[in-house]
């Protein structure tokens, strides 16, 4: 599946709503409808990109432009420390096809991850 065709694809093009923490040019931030802590927010490239595997040179600002955005969204949350992970794979846990950062906090998180 084109990673345009899913539910992130959608909701990038407003067919379905999400509660947006940030936007600008190249992606959208917007909290897990599943949380796993106080604060789980998720952040999408507009691009459409499926997971790190499919990410090229090329992506090399997008990328940094996405962990720069966790920071600032971490930061407007008040979290003192956080969590980013990005599930690249179904062997990983990945469950939606279209690249995602997780910002996590709020809570002690337990290391390492299950
Ligand atoms: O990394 P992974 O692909 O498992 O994460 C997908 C995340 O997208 C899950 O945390 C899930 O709760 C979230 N999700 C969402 N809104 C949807 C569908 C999935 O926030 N409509």
């Amino acid at each position: 599946m084109a990673s345009s065709d899913t539910i992130f694809g959608r909701i990038l093009r407003g067919e379905i709503p999400c509660d947006q923490v940030h936007a600008d040019d190249r992606c959208l931030a917007f909290r897990d409808v599943a949380p796993q802590a106080p604060v789980h927010i998720l952040i999408i490239p507009r691009e459409p990109l499926e997971n790190l595997l499919d990410a090229e040179p090329g992506h090399a600002e997008l990328l940094g432009h996405l962990l720069l955005v966790a920071a600032r969204v971490a930061r407007q949350e008040g979290l003192e420390g956080f969590r980013t992970v990005i599930n690249s794979g179904a062997e990983a846990g990945q469950t939606v096809f279209h690249l995602h950062v997780h910002v996590i906090g709020g809570r002690p998180l337990a290391w390492p991850p299950g």
